[in-house]
């Protein structure tokens, strides 16, 4: 869509400057919001989804610890030799005055016996200026039968207003190193209150 408005215009631009998603909130959504898994066999044959070591593990607990990399997995009494896991996770950061909530598509793969694999896309970006106008931009949705298809290759871009997608879809976790634009602290946004409690 092209910029129609003054506001349209300004978040065209600084949309266009945003640089790529902190490695920093792409770990911190993977060590936090997605299942790490181990995979078991039934002689009690264990692998790593982290990092694929393969080790012998009997008894009743659904979780175990990595002797190799100490992290703690969740066990799957499985045959299968692959598990995926994904969510949406947002960060909120300040760019030119205005304030935008950034929404990825985090993506990881378990193979058994090898390392992870985390991919993380973002999909789509939620845009409020001090006087309270928003608006968003996003990658293309594709026709489809779900909701939250999108065209990964397409680039984030104006979009008229912000769609019952991204409504659903920005409603997700928030990496907690957060910024605010001064209007949104003075106010007292609800997320901050919530961090104190
Ligand atoms: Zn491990």
């Amino acid at each position: 869509m092209k910029a129609k408005s003054r506001f349209d215009r300004q978040v065209s631009a600084s949309n266009a400057r945003l640089t790529a998603i902190s490695p920093k909130a792409i770990d911190w959504a993977y060590r936090n919001l997605v299942q790490h898994w181990a995979f078991r066999t039934p002689s009690g044959e264990t692998a790593c989804g982290e990092c694929g070591h393969k080790f012998h593990h009997k008894g009743k607990s659904s979780f175990v610890k990595c002797p190799e990399c100490g992290r703690l997995l969740k066990i799957k009494d499985t045959l299968k030799r692959k598990i995926e896991e994904s969510t949406y996770f947002s960060t909120l950061e300040t760019i030119d005055g205005l304030q935008v909530q950034r929404v990825s598509l985090l993506s990881v793969t378990y193979k058994k016996g090898k390392p992870k694999s985390v991919a993380s896309v973002e999909i789509c970006r939620l845009w409020l200026n001090a006087n309270g106008l928003t608006t968003g931009t996003s990658k293309n949705r594709t026709l489809g039968h779900y909701l939250d298809s999108f065209n990964w290759a397409s680039p984030i871009e104006l979009k008229s207003g912000i769609s019952e997608t991204h409504v659903i879809i920005s409603n997700t976790y928030i990496y907690p190193r957060l910024t605010l634009i001064p209007e949104l602290r003075r106010n007292g946004m609800g997320i901050e209150r919530n961090r104190t409690k």
